[in-house]
């Protein structure tokens, strides 16, 4: 069978593994070795040192990562932000300019918002349904454009078809953070995206234990983020590839019964009369419903949504639930609660979030892979009571 038409589901697992197994171990045993003997290497980037990316348990998730999204090529990072913040520093120079979606994770928000002009670049914000606007936006120095795959916190789907094809257009670099929807629901590369980015410590990983984050994508760009990651030193250590490893196995199962469990509860919600408004892409009513249905193996685990009397409501809500727990984050086995307004957006400015639509009052929830009716008769009784 070729590699390349092998289901997803057998490449979580044999996908990048050693070949021969070391010493017969069924899973990569932790390298816990900062360097390897020195072995003819004429390039620096090749030494074998574990903050140039190359040992082997850095290695075997790039190769699987790779796999699993149908790429070329793929690196670890020490984070979702080392890898966002060092593609977008490979991509871009003092002088260029980037275009990027308007609704982002706060985090690579900041970064944009804060660090890019510090370093001499510019962007300009794009809205994502409407490609007819962006034309006016590029500039002689725009060199990328970057977006979500699903928008945090609102669940919007960009027209994925159409960013592509305005970058290959305009010669950019299409980026793509594809953390919401796992390489499970969406597998950019095959779109025609340079560079698919994670946070590997959300759905990757799905177990809340560890910081980590990936780059895939074509060859030439991952080697040149490699290069920066090499100097910025945003490196993954052989523990946290370990378990990444180990959670990234079952990825096929948690993701798909998420999917199913989200969309049940995301029905629920919308049927009950104290709930004002639900943001998911699975429902029938939501704006891209078609367009996710059309691009996405699964809708994902993500949803968000408003109750009747706003914020006093959702924090009342909040405080009767039993089973989530109250967090941020995202993408693990457990169910999650956040209000976005307070913890993953709250370093934008009001009118900001007002503007895109985040009110103080929105509840974002990352459904794990707890019982469905559980999690449902839980929310029964803390909205009967709210
Ligand atoms: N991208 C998305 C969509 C996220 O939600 C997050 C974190 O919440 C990140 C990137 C950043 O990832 P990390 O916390 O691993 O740096």
């Amino acid at each position: 069978m070729s590699k390349r038409t092998e289901s997803i589901d057998t490449k979580l697992i044999h996908a990048g593994e050693p070949n021969p197994r070391i010493l017969g171990a069924v899973n990569v045993p932790i390298f816990q070795s900062a360097m390897f003997e020195y072995a003819g290497e004429t390039n620096y980037h090749d030494l074998k040192y574990i903050r140039l990316n190359n040992t082997p348990n850095q290695l075997a998730l790039g190769l699987k990562l790779a796999a699993l999204e149908n790429a070329e090529a793929a690196i670890v990072a020490s984070s979702g932000m080392a890898a966002i913040s060092t593609a977008l520093l490979t991509m871009l120079s003092p002088g260029g300019h980037l275009l990027v979606q308007d609704c982002l994770y706060g985090g690579t928000h900041d970064f944009v918002t804060e660090d890019l002009p510090a370093l001499g670049i510019a962007y300009d914000f794009i809205d994502a349904q409407r490609p007819d606007s962006w034309k006016e936006k590029l500039r002689p120095n725009t060199k990328a454009v970057y977006v979500e795959t699903i928008t945090n916190p609102l669940m919007q789907v960009a027209d994925h078809e159409a960013v592509v094809s305005f970058a290959k257009t305009h010669s950019l670099i299409c980026m793509i953070d594809n953390t919401f929807a796992s390489p499970i629901n969406f597998r950019p590369p095959e779109f025609g995206y340079d560079l698919s980015i994670h946070s590997g410590t959300k759905y990757l990983n799905g177990h809340s234990d560890i910081v980590a984050g990936a780059i895939i994508g074509r060859s030439k760009l991952v080697e040149e983020v490699k290069f920066r990651l090499d100097h910025l030193g945003g490196s993954l250590d052989p523990h946290a590839c370990f378990l990444l490893h180990r959670g990234i196995k079952t990825l096929a199962l948690r993701v798909r019964y998420q999917n199913e469990s989200a969309l049940k509860i995301a029905r629920f919600l919308r049927n009950h009369p104290a709930v004002q408004k639900v943001n998911y892409p699975g429902l029938d009513d939501h704006p891209q419903h078609q367009r996710a249905a059309d691009l996405f193996d699964g809708f994902g685990g993500m949803l968000s949504f408003e109750l009747k009397g706003g914020q006093p409501a959702a924090e009342r809500f909040i405080e009767k639930t039993e089973l989530p727990i109250v967090a941020p984050s995202l993408g693990g086995v457990e169910t999650l609660l956040t209000q976005p307004a307070k913890t993953s957006h709250a370093g934008m400015l009001r009118q900001d979030r007002e503007r895109l639509g985040i009110s103080d009052g929105l509840i974002r929830m990352s459904v794990g892979i707890e019982g469905t009716e559980d999690i449902i008769q839980d929310f029964q009784q803390a909205l009967s009571l709210s």
